[in-house]
């Protein structure tokens, strides 16, 4: 079929896809460094926005009307979740963002399959159109259903601790070999198991569909929440790999790039996480992590060794200290604190205090969390000092304020070889003079774990909500 644009000869959309292509790559540059990040987001939009006008118009792929309708209607849906959705749940967000790609890459496959069938009949299916179509099917439905499962447990409506599914591993084996038969009887015999009119379906396709969807759901469904994110990252890499073989399928260029970029970058990032937890991709997506830690440990820890702080105390601290770090963690982006922290930063330098941020590359729930929070605090990125470069000034800090920060200031990565986070690097805020570690309670953060630095002789709680706490310490500040 044509568009409004195929007059012009073919070069013209090649050269608005290598276009389209050169602002991914631009912006993911620019996604790199959390200054230049939100000029990044803009030119690879920018760049998508391009691509898809101009498919749009060059091939008429609907009617017109209805494609202006579905673009207004996705359009106005994803508008109102990107400027609705809190930023603590933005992994989920990218998790449904992933599914929605990885799903629209199996039905696109599928959609072209049965188009060529019907046009010019079962000759028209190659082994290339097939095979392809088959590796996309699998890995669009595992993305999709995958997705969804993960989007729910970070959202709290699927279970977060890893669920034990009944021979998990054998259910796993029997629809990931299903999905593979049936993709083999697409390459082989496309309208395998179908009699007319059925065959016009591409049945094995469908098949093959249905038992990537079902291994989708059981490979997600038993990763414990801590490990989520993870997942998530690596179901964003899947989606990146369904996007590109939809674009083989298609013989479309911009979808490869764009797919392939994805593919590479997803797996990067998933890279990244586990490095910066220590963890393997195997101990992630088959090891439980995450689970409940009954409160009798957490008791044994803490009996008796813990110092309760207030505001005004703090402040005392605050008077005679030169040199502050502040920890932040996933409670300060819950509790949304980082204007009132910014603030109490900027009380403390007026006052001569050289003041620093000192960021995990996990604290909070993905990476980059805490930088985009505090810079929509116009906090500058000069102050925020990553988990290498901050260590070694700890020693000579007189105040450390840990807020809503947990597993990322946990000394037993250090100490306790059987821990689940042993060996994750950790800032080493025990090493500071004092540490002011704020939280509503003790418990434990996303590894379910206790933290023996509550119990630590420089150690004081500051309990409370961190917007709250942090307010009322500049408050008092101000005020003394
Ligand atoms: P944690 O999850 O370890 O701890 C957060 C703490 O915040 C909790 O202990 C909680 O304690 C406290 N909290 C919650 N709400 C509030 C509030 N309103 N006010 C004050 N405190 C609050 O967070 P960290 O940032 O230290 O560590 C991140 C964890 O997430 C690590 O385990 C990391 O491996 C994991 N993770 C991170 C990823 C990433 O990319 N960033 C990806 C995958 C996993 P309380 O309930 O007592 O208030």
């Amino acid at each position: 079929m044509t568009g409004v644009l195929s007059f012009a000869p073919e070069w013209v959309l090649q050269t608005v896809y290598l276009v389209a292509g050169v602002l991914f790559i631009q912006g993911l540059r620019d996604m790199t460094h959390p200054r230049t990040a939100t000029r990044g987001n803009k030119i690879s939009a920018a760049g998508m926005m391009l691509a898809v006008l101009v498919t749009v118009l060059w091939f008429e792929i609907l009617d017109p009307l209805i494609l202006a309708a579905a673009l207004l209607v996705g359009g106005a849906v994803g508008g109102w979740l990107a400027v609705s959705v809190e930023t603590t749940e933005m992994p989920q967000l990218v998790g449904l963002f992933n599914g929605f790609g990885g799903g629209a890459s199996a039905l696109v496959a599928g959609a072209e399959l049965v188009d060529q069938f019907a046009v010019s009949g079962a000759a028209s299916l190659s082994i290339e159109l097939t095979s392809t179509a088959a590796i996309a099917g699998i890995i669009g439905s595992v993305t999709f259903w995958g997705s969804l499962v993960a989007a729910g447990k970070l959202h709290g409506v699927v279970g977060g601790s890893p669920i034990s599914v009944n021979a998990g591993h054998a259910v796993k084996i029997l629809f990931f070999l299903s999905a593979i038969l049936a993709g083999l009887f697409l390459i082989v015999q496309p309208s395998f198991l179908g009699a007319a009119p059925m065959a016009d379906w591409i049945p094995s396709y469908w098949v093959l569909v249905a038992a990537a969807s079902v291994l989708g759901v059981f490979l997600v469904l038993p990763i414990g929440g801590a490990d989520t994110p993870v997942v998530i990252a690596l179901l964003n890499s899947y989606s990146g790999l369904a996007a590109a073989t939809t674009g083989f399928v298609l013989g479309n260029s911009v979808l490869i790039i764009a797919g392939t970029l994805v593919g590479a970058s997803g797996l990067i990032l998933t890279v990244i996480m586990c490095d910066s937890m220590n963890r393997s991709l195997t101990n992630v997506l088959f090891g439980g992590f995450g689970e409940d830690t009954d409160s009798e440990t957490l008791d044994n820890v803490y009996d008796g060794n813990i110092t309760e702080t207030s505001p005004e105390e703090i402040v005392m601290l605050l008077d005679t200290a030169q040199r502050v770090v502040i920890v932040p963690g996933y409670g300060m982006a819950v509790a949304q604190a980082q204007h009132a922290v910014a603030e109490l930063v900027e009380l403390l330098e007026d006052n001569d205090v050289e003041v620093e941020f000192g960021i995990h590359p996990v604290a909070g729930r993905m990476p980059g969390h805490m930088n985009a929070l505090l810079a929509e605090a116009d906090v500058s990125y000069d102050k925020m000092r990553e988990l290498e470069e901050v260590n070694p000034t700890f020693s000579r800090t007189d105040v450390v304020i840990v807020t809503g920060a947990n597993d990322v200031v946990n000394p037993k990565a250090n100490t306790d070889d059987s821990s689940p986070i042993a060996g994750m690097p950790v800032l080493n805020v025990d090493e500071a003079q004092s540490v002011v570690v704020n939280k509503r309670s003790l418990s434990p953060g996303f590894s379910g774990i206790p933290n023996p630095l509550f119990a630590r002789n420089n150690t004081s709680m500051l309990f409370g909500d961190a917007k709250d706490s942090m307010q009322g310490l500049v408050n008092d500040y101000k005020e003394s």
